[in-house]
């Protein structure tokens, strides 16, 4: 880093932390020439992490892909935006600690499938909907299926 205030290139870190749902890091540094203090926001070089899509195609990760797939999904149904901010968070999270070069985007349509399942059975099923393309209408009513087993235990559970 070079002192904003001497130019030196020599500094030493005093304290650095993580900020919060990002992959950016602040630093506290100190420079050892003129000893003033700065700080610096740090981020690695867009680590491209890649989707690998089921025709083979590659694209780089978009988390707002996730958020709009989500969003869409959870349309008009009774869910914070915080909830969605907090689902996307995790699956990126979880995503970014698994794989280091590529991900299947089949796995990442499941991972929303399970955040969604834990949150609201509706948003789950339109999602599903959309992501599995139910091959068939048997798939379909299987689905339907284990969903109204799930309703009827949560509704128990209440
Ligand atoms: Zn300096």
């Amino acid at each position: 880093m070079k002192c904003p205030f001497c130019g030196s290139l020599k500094d030493q870190v005093i304290d650095s932390r993580p900020i919060e749902h990002t992959s950016a890091v602040k630093r506290r540094r100190e420079c050892s020439e003129c000893k003033k203090r700065y700080t610096t926001f740090e981020r690695p070089e867009e680590i491209s992490l890649m989707v690998v899509k089921s025709d083979n195609r590659r694209e780089p990760f978009d988390r707002k892909k996730i958020w709009s797939g989500i969003d869409r999904a959870c349309r008009k149904r009774p869910i914070a935006a915080e909830t969605i901010d907090k689902m996307v968070n995790e699956i990126e999270n979880e995503l970014m600690g698994e794989y280091v070069m590529e991900i299947p985007s089949s796995l990442i349509g499941e991972k929303i499938l399970e955040k969604l399942w834990g949150i609201d059975l509706v948003a789950y099923i339109r999602f599903a909907s959309v992501y599995r393309k139910f091959a068939d209408i048997d798939t379909f009513m299987q689905e339907l299926k284990k969903l109204k087993k799930e309703h009827a235990k949560r509704l128990t559970k209440d």
